[in-house]
């Protein structure tokens, strides 16, 4: 058991002082507003969010894909052509050294949970491993080391297209089919069974470009008590490829097709039209938003303004993982509103200012989408728990919304102190645990990956 002594605390309710919050077996067992001092003295308590969307094999390549290549314009698909060639040189040991660090980072920037949207399920040249869950049993390892909470989703990866071609050559370590995916989705159930009992599975068909439409119906039917996630209307030649193929735009196709709802996660949702923003928001179904990847990859400007003024639920994920910044993430989706509106603080409402907002959609989506019983300091909870420090200048005279607004859009992350996930103290002073031992084994990763590369 663990006592906890917040001078301020966002409560489900609101804000309040003097919180005394009680762990037991990784849960939240009482909240106590006005509370007198015991236990660990902190300053803000906050419910961490979860991280609904990483790829974690991408962190190593953040900043390789920054120069001009052959092709008269960079874009999402050059991108990704540099993406396929780096992950060919990966080894399950690779894997696990680059997710630790990238979860660790998650875990210092403010997150409870990693969300792993995983699809590099076999060997170079699509040789398949022994388990089949190899690499997703790498990804489990590095959230035994860090302590992040994970939820796992294997991916289902059929076709390189819409008109269902083999897959490419950077693509051959991704392939399932119908088959592959029941054993993978086994097998990855097993890789978790020595995690701490927070660990979950959801499902992921990767994209309408990756897997046909019954295969589509195969993941909906695979474990419909799990959530559901799947890549949708990012680009613009993905829309319009379904579009050619199905006769209709990927989220008409969606509506028309299948009942989206809270179990379903979408990720981007970039391309939408007004219609299909409000038909979506209306499902209930959780907008999975990038907004640092997306400004990376030049993906375009999300409808948040209909989608929020619809009711659309979201949450963040850091997708490539660039950059991990839970701050930035934030601000990044209300500037990039700001930017094409040419208007201030859009996603505020009256009542709740900006920051405010959009942490508590984070929160709401998040826990959604990861399958998780999080979101909230409510008894019942896992604890997933973040410390602000309010003696930053940055925080200085602060209150109420206020504070979350100066840590999202004035500070940083660095304002994050401690982080509890299902009540693992991971986080102290801004610093993760095992951090000096996860960078040497990163830095040792690295430096083997360019003698192979
Ligand atoms: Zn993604």
């Amino acid at each position: 058991m663990e006592k906890i002594w917040a001078e301020r605390a966002l409560l489900p309710d609101g804000w309040a002082e003097h919180v005394c919050v009680t762990i037991e077996a990784g849960r939240i067992a009482r909240v106590e507003p006005g509370a007198a001092p015991q236990g660990r003295r902190v300053a803000l308590l906050l419910p961490a969010l979860a991280n609904l969307h990483s790829h974690a094999f991408q962190r190593a390549m953040a900043g390789l894909s920054e120069g001009r290549g052959p092709e008269p314009r960079d874009t999402f698909w050059t991108w990704r052509q540099i993406m396929y060639r780096f992950l060919d040189h990966l080894t399950p040991d690779d894997v696990e050294s680059i997710a630790a660090l990238v979860q660790m980072e998650m875990l210092e920037a403010g997150y409870a949970t990693n969300v792993e949207f995983h699809y590099l399920h076999h060997g170079p040249g699509g040789r398949p491993y022994a388990n089949p869950a190899e690499m997703a049993g790498r990804i489990a390892a590095a959230a035994a080391r860090t302590g992040i909470g994970l939820t796992l989703l294997p991916v289902h990866y059929q076709f390189g297209g819409v008109d269902r071609r083999p897959l490419a050559p950077g693509q051959d370590r991704f392939g399932t089919t119908p088959g592959d995916f029941a054993r993978l989705v086994e097998a990855s159930d097993a890789a978790l069974r020595d995690l701490p009992a927070d660990a979950t599975l959801g499902i992921a068909p990767h994209s309408l470009r990756a897997v046909s439409p019954e295969g589509l119906a195969d993941c909906v039917a695979l474990r419909p008590d799990r959530p559901l996630h799947m890549h949708l209307a990012e680009q613009v030649p993905e829309v319009e490829e379904i579009r050619a193929a199905y006769g209709r735009r990927p989220v008409e196709w969606l509506l028309d097709n299948h009942a989206p709802d809270r179990r379903w996660t979408l990720i981007h949702l970039t391309h939408m039209t007004e219609d299909e923003t409000r038909r979506l928001a209306a499902t209930g179904a959780v907008a999975g938003l990038c907004p640092i990847t997306e400004s990376s990859l030049g993906d375009g400007i999300f409808n948040g303004t209909i989608w929020a003024g619809a009711g659309g639920r979201y949450g963040f994920g850091s997708d490539s993982n660039i950059r991990i910044s839970l701050t930035e993430e934030l601000r990044t989706l209300e500037y990039s509103q700001r930017l094409r509106d040419r208007a201030r603080a859009v996603l505020a409402v009256a009542g709740r200012s900006t920051g405010r907002v959009i942490y508590d959609a984070g929160l709401d989506g998040g826990a959604t989408a990861a399958g998780r019983d999080t979101g909230a300091i409510q008894p019942g909870l896992w604890a997933d728990l973040a410390v602000v420090d309010l003696d930053n200048p940055v925080m200085a005279g602060r209150r109420g919304d206020q504070m979350l607004d100066s840590l999202i859009f004035a500070g940083q992350d660095g304002l994050v102190r401690d982080v509890w996930s299902a009540g693992r103290h991971v986080v102290t002073e801004g610093r993760h645990l095992d951090r000096d031992r996860i960078i040497a084994d990163y830095l040792a990763t690295i430096a083997r990956l360019q003698d192979r590369m």
